[in-house]
């Protein structure tokens, strides 16, 4: 299908690229605005469970992604000072089993350059940099986008995926209340041949324990880890993923941890920080024929590795709806916000129910860390908290006509 329908989309994140790649495919014409002047890696790792890369794969990306993705083997759980572990659950082979698709980890700067390469070699000159969006209006069916410098460009519809601090949310809603969480992330990416052994195992790792948690996994073809550390009761505030630390602050935030902890801030890149907010799902998110996705519609926690999963399977979403009513630009945008307020918001929820299950005080002594873990992290209640997740199939949730 070739139409001439155009959709603007704010924003060349990870949802605004997915986003545009599910249009072009449809035979959408689509551009992208994107505020920074150039696409260059930026971030760090993301996890991309099976209701992402089921996705991913359907978009045609596999082969692509796959030099740089990692499949790790399993999920762990272990003690922040003695290292005690426990299997939580299998991932390989045992995701594409039970749930038709695999577990990835990868680099976000690699994600987005598969997805910006797709998108362009669809549509050449479908990105836009240093194109930051201001603002729109629209009018029978037209909607207007003004760019920051002074330029303006009309379309059909208009898609704000403009992150967390979206300017179009704030122009269409009044934005959530944002709560500063008292939790603050440390980001960084260690050399994987400069770790010992035990460190280089291809399995997901939640160490846990009084007051914060620490998330390791491979990436970039096992040549990375990549280290997220969350530390409680700091006054850092700026919700940033780029702001730069010290590694010796990092390691003061996790004293008293197990040596492997140390290990691997010693030989990590720069840490980055940022400060952990959360806001109240959006009941709505469309206006006539403008809508929004990912985080510009439901950020959310980290605590359930869902954020840029969320982002992604609302671009292809979003895309499968515009192609079930092309005429009839309003009712596909509220098919989509229907088909999607629910999910998003249950996770959003989900992720701050988990704020305190990595890092609980019953952690702090090792007898009581023993029986926390074994009663929180017992497999009946995991399967609880994930399967819902994974098993989500957007390529083939059923699309009001
Ligand atoms: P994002 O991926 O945040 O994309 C939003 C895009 O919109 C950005 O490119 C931004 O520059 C652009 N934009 C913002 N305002 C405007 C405007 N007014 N006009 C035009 N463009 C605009 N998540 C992790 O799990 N690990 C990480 O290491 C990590 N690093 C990140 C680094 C950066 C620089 C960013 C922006 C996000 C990072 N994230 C990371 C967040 C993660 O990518 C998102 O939470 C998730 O993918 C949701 O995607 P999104 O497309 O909604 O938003």
């Amino acid at each position: 299908m070739q139409t001439t329908t155009r959709i603007i989309i704010a924003g060349a994140g990870i949802g605004g690229l997915t986003a545009a790649l599910a249009l072009l495919q449809r035979g959408f014409d689509v551009t992208v605005f994107e505020q920074a002047p150039e696409l260059k890696e930026l971030g760090a790792g993301i996890q991309i469970a099976a209701n992402g890369s089921r996705v991913l794969i359907e978009l045609g990306l596999e082969d692509k992604l796959k030099p740089i993705i990692c499949e790790a083997a399993s999920k762990e759980v272990r003690l922040w000072n003695t290292g005690q572990s426990w299997k939580l659950f299998d991932l390989g082979a045992d995701s594409i089993k039970r749930f038709g698709a695999p577990y990835w980890m990868v680099h976000r700067g690699d994600l987005h350059r598969v997805l910006l390469e797709a998108v362009q070699a669809l549509k050449p000159d479908a990105v836009v940099t240093g194109a930051q969006v201001d603002g729109f209006t629209q009018s029978d069916g037209i909607v207007t986008v003004q760019l920051a410098d002074g330029r303006s460009f009309t379309g059909n519809a208009l898609i704000g995926a403009d992150g967390v601090h979206s300017k179009l949310r704030s122009q269409m809603f009044r934005s959530p209340q944002a709560r500063f969480t008292g939790l603050m992330a440390w980001r960084g990416l260690a050399p994987m041949d400069k770790l010992s052994p035990e460190l280089q195992r291809p399995v997901g790792t939640n160490w846990i324990g009084p007051g914060g948690h620490v998330i390791t996994y491979p990436i970039r073809g096992d040549s990375l880890l990549n280290f997220v550390g969350l530390v409680e009761n700091v006054t850092w505030t700026r919700e940033s993923w780029t702001e730069a630390g010290t590694k010796e602050e990092c390691k003061a935030d996790f004293e008293g941890w197990n040596p492997l902890i140390h290990e691997v801030i010693d030989v990590m890149s720069t840490p980055f920080r940022w400060a952990l907010v959360s806001r109240d799902p959006l009941p709505v998110w469309t206006e006539g024929n403008v809508t929004l996705l990912g985080d510009a519609c439901h950020p959310t926690l980290p605590f359930l590795a869902q954020g840029a999963i969320m982002a992604i399977e609302d671009g292809l979403i979003v895309a499968r709806c515009l192609e079930e009513q092309p005429d009839d630009i309003n009712a596909a945008l509220k098919a989509y916000e229907a088909l999607r307020t629910e999910r998003t918001a249950a996770i959003v929820r989900g992720s701050e129910a988990n704020l305190h299950r990595f890092h609980n005080q019953a952690l702090a002594e090792t007898q009581t860390a023993v029986e926390y873990v074994e009663r929180e992290w017992e497999p009946d209640k995991v399967r609880k908290r994930y399967d819902w997740l994974f098993e989500y199939d957007a390529t083939h949730v059923p699309i009001p006509a």
